[in-house]
């Protein structure tokens, strides 16, 4: 068979010492593998490229299509940009699959059925890093949940669940304060659950689901979550389940996927022959699983639970009385590379369907990216920078602004109404939301109206930092309305 040709990056800290143990027990499992080696991270940050990654190494990806990472060092000090984000959103890796299974006796945790697969939507929600300053007090950063996005990940979960024999998927959202945003991923959670009767599903508020989470992981099975909950909920899961060094990551792209561990460089262990190589092993079983060697991902995955199982523990798992032998990172690969062809005894042995791909290419095509069909301005809310005095003054002040079919209806802060009839208790920052509507009751207004009032708003002096238009969808209005 044909050898698959893979990109390789052996990183900073101890990424080059799990980067050889993890290759080594690959290549003792049978894997056909050609490696193209990139460099990224630190070196390539300080030589003065912000993004840590060198343009040559984007054009070995596009090539192979296939990436294996080690953890980098992020350098101190502004100006860096995130490696993982640059690489996630260049290549759309849209679905990060995060496996959290205890390996109860033998690593110690208080989960001992713990085996839960968290699926994170990679690329949306606050981590477009679209962040402002708006006022002297205020900042604001945009949280986008995008329709497309949500049906590529929540069908990726469905079908991730399916492929691997899993019995349900859970979704997690904050819908009842995040109607518009969380509510959209919810309700796209719910129109695609069905269509998969094998499949049982359920939805937590993303606060309770958590502490259930934390409390009774085996009652969890395959997990889907919009970008932040699935980063912070990922390392609760993988700590819980034993160790965040026993867990490793795949981010699946349409046509490019990167395979990794979820933890950092740890540069206080490096160069020591200390560190478990685990959690990038565990992510490059998930990466053989993915161009399709199955075979070879069955026998290093199984070689590596009856190592576990044996008691051959790295320090970070090593405990007295329950593991055997206290090894490095070499001699724990080539404790494994010995238990090549052997399966774990009390553990569960894994086995991957001949011909089973993880790859996610059906997922992207099958994204139905409808619009609403009827979309319509029905008002608009100018955001202002002001600090003379109370809301009542600014209301008297923005009243006078009505006019060419405009009337204010309201002025908000902070999400909470105070003008007109605010309470006088009701803490008021500089940034202040004054809604406009037509006049006359649900007429539609024109981009011409809203221009004119904003200079009406220049002319007075007022500073406007923005503005939000109010539209209906098929009728139904797409804006939240402040709290009374
Ligand atoms: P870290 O995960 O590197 O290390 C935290 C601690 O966990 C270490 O001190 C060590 O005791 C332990 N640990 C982690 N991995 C281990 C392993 N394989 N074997 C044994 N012990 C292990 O987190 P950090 O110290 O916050 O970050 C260090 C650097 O890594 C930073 O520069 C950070 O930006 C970077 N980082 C990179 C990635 C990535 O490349 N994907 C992810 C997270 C952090």
């Amino acid at each position: 068979m044909a050898n698959t040709p893979i990109t390789v990056a052996r990183g900073d800290g101890i990424g080059p010492e799990i980067m050889d143990a993890t290759l080594r027990i690959l290549e003792g499992a049978g894997a056909r593998l050609d490696i193209e080696e990139i460099e990224i991270g630190e070196k390539v940050y300080l030589a003065g490229n912000p993004a840590g990654v060198a343009p040559e190494a984007f054009e070995s990806l596009r090539r192979t299509k296939v990436f294996l990472k080690a953890p980098i060092t992020t350098p101190q000090g502004g100006g860096y940009k995130s490696l993982n984000v640059t690489v996630r959103k260049t290549f759309g890796l849209y679905a990060n699959v995060r496996p959290c299974v205890s390996y109860h006796p033998f690593v110690e945790t208080k989960h001992p059925l713990m085996d839960v697969v968290i699926v994170r939507e990679n690329e949306e929600d606050v981590y477009g890093g679209i962040e402002y300053r708006q006022t002297g007090q205020v900042t604001q950063c945009l949280k986008l949940i995008s329709r497309p996005g949500t049906e590529k990940i929540v069908r990726y979960a469905f079908e991730y669940a399916r492929r691997n024999n899993r019995r349900k998927v859970t979704c997690f959202t904050k819908d009842n304060i995040m109607k518009i945003t969380d509510g959209l991923f919810h309700k796209i959670f719910e129109e695609i659950a069905p269509e998969y009767t094998d499949i049982e599903n359920e939805h937590w508020i993303v606060d309770i689901g958590a502490a259930k989470l934390a409390d009774a992981p085996e009652n969890f099975d395959v997990l889907v979550l919009p970008n932040l909950y699935g980063d912070v909920l990922s390392d609760v899961a993988a700590q819980i389940a034993g160790s965040v060094g026993l867990a490793g990551s795949a981010n699946i792209g349409e046509s490019i996927a990167m395979f990794e561990a979820i933890h950092g460089s740890a540069p206080r262990r490096a160069g020591q022959n200390l560190a478990n190589p685990s959690g990038l092993f565990l992510g490059a079983v998930m990466m053989l699983v993915h161009i399709g060697q199955t075979d070879v991902a069955e026998r290093a995955h199984n070689a590596w639970l009856k190592t576990m199982e044996d008691g051959v523990h790295t320090y970070d798992i090593y405990k007295e009385g329950v593991s055997r032998e206290k090894v490095g990172t070499r001699e724990f690969a080539e404790a494994v590379v010995a238990r090549t062809g052997q399966k774990p005894e009390r553990l569960k042995a894994v086995s991957y369907k001949a011909g089973e791909s993880g790859g996610a290419t059906f997922a992207g095509r099958m994204a139905r990216t409808s619009v609403a069909s009827d979309k319509e301005t029905v008002g608009v809310d100018v955001y202002l920078d002001w600090t003379h005095g109370t809301a009542n003054d600014l209301g008297a002040a923005v009243s006078k602004l009505s006019g060419d079919g405009l009337k204010l209806t309201a002025i908000a802060n902070r999400g909470v109404k105070v003008y007109p009839g605010g309470a006088t208790e009701t803490f008021c920052s500089d940034h202040w939301r004054c809604r406009f509507v037509s006049e006359t009751e649900g007429r539609a207004i024109t981009h011409a109206q809203i221009t004119q009032l904003l200079s009406r708003f220049a002319d007075a002096g007022l500073d406007f930092i923005k503005t939000e238009n109010l539209c209906n969808f098929d009728g139904k209005p797409g804006y939240s309305h402040a709290q009374e």
